[in-house]
This record gives C-alpha cells, sequence and structure tokens, in this order.
C-alpha cells in the first residue's frame, strides 16, 4: 500500500510539472542560427565557377552551364544544378566557398520520403526551398521573397 501511495505521488508531480516533450511535427522546430541546413540555391547569382562541386567531398553535386545568352554579357549561365541528399552531409563547404552566395545554407531539415529518387533535388526545388535562410546569408535572399529567419 505504501508504494502504491508512493507511485501516485510520482504521478501527481509529473502531472503538474513543466512538459518536457514538444509537439512536433504540429509545431515546427526552430534550430540554432548556426545549424547546418538543407540549402538554397539562387541560379542568377551563380558564375558556374564549379568551386562547390570540386570542394563537395561526397561529390553529390552535379552542375552544367552554358554560354551566356546576352551577347553583351561574357561567361556562363547556370543550365541544370542538382544535389543528391542521400550523400550529403550538410558540410557547409559548398557554401563557404562559393563566391556569390548563390548557394546557402537554411535551417530546414526534413527530407524523410518513402522514395530515394525523391532525395535528388534539383535547381527549382532548391530555389523554392527559400524559408528560414540562415542569419549570416540575409543577404542572399531575393527581394520580395520569403524570409523566416529564427
Ligand atoms: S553540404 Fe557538403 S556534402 Fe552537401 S553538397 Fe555541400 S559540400 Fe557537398
Ligand atoms: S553555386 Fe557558387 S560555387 Fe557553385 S558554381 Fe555557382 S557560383 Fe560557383
Amino acid at each position: 500500500m505504501k508504494g502504491l501511495f508512493k507511485g501516485l505521488g510520482v504521478t501527481m508531480k509529473a502531472l503538474t510539472s513543466k512538459k518536457v516533450t514538444y509537439p512536433y511535427p504540429d509545431k515546427p522546430l526552430e534550430m540554432p542560427d548556426r545549424f547546418r541546413g538543407i540549402q538554397y540555391f539562387e541560379p542568377d547569382k551563380c558564375i558556374v565557377c564549379n568551386m562547390c562541386a570540386r570542394i563537395c567531398p561526397t561529390d553529390c553535386i552535379t552542375l552544367t552551364g552554358k554560354p551566356n545568352p546576352d551577347p553583351e554579357k561574357k561567361g556562363k549561365v547556370i543550365d541544370t544544378f542538382d544535389i543528391n541528399f542521400e550523400i550529403c552531409i550538410l558540410c557547409d563547404l559548398c557554401t563557404e566557398v562559393c563566391p556569390t552566395e548563390a548557394i546557402v545554407m537554411t535551417n530546414n531539415f526534413e527530407l524523410a520520403t518513402y522514395s530515394r529518387d525523391e532525395l535528388f533535388k534539383n535547381m527549382e526545388w532548391l530555389n523554392e526551398n527559400n524559408q528560414n535562410i540562415r542569419q549570416e546569408n540575409n543577404s542572399a535572399m531575393p527581394k520580395g521573397g520569403a524570409r523566416k529567419n529564427v
């Protein structure tokens, strides 16, 4: 009997104490600003220098460029840009070396899917991943674009 009351005491104490659980995914999880999450890519800023693909330790970036359609301008513009999130380790190196901040980290981390094929993200998908851009990369956000920093 003494044990029963002791157990009830523990239960009552737990009922009135502050909750330690979090209603995820109903309530979005806010990550620290230095968190390294899924990249945002801005095609207009990319100069097709290939530095991100060359430094990537897992070879998960594939990109192609094409000659600039504007005859007044030299150089290339980006044609395709894909990241394979099956093997991306979100190490941040690609964003660190990018000279134009065309690719930056966000605080987004949700990539769970039923198919591995869906972990190949193309340029359009990466460009639409424009929420929660990392605080230090605020300047990377296009004017009028959605932004929600933590
Ligand atoms: S975060 Fe790292 S592993 Fe992922 S694409 Fe960039 S360099 Fe490669
Ligand atoms: S994203 Fe940046 S580093 Fe990669 S090719 Fe474009 S400009 Fe170069």
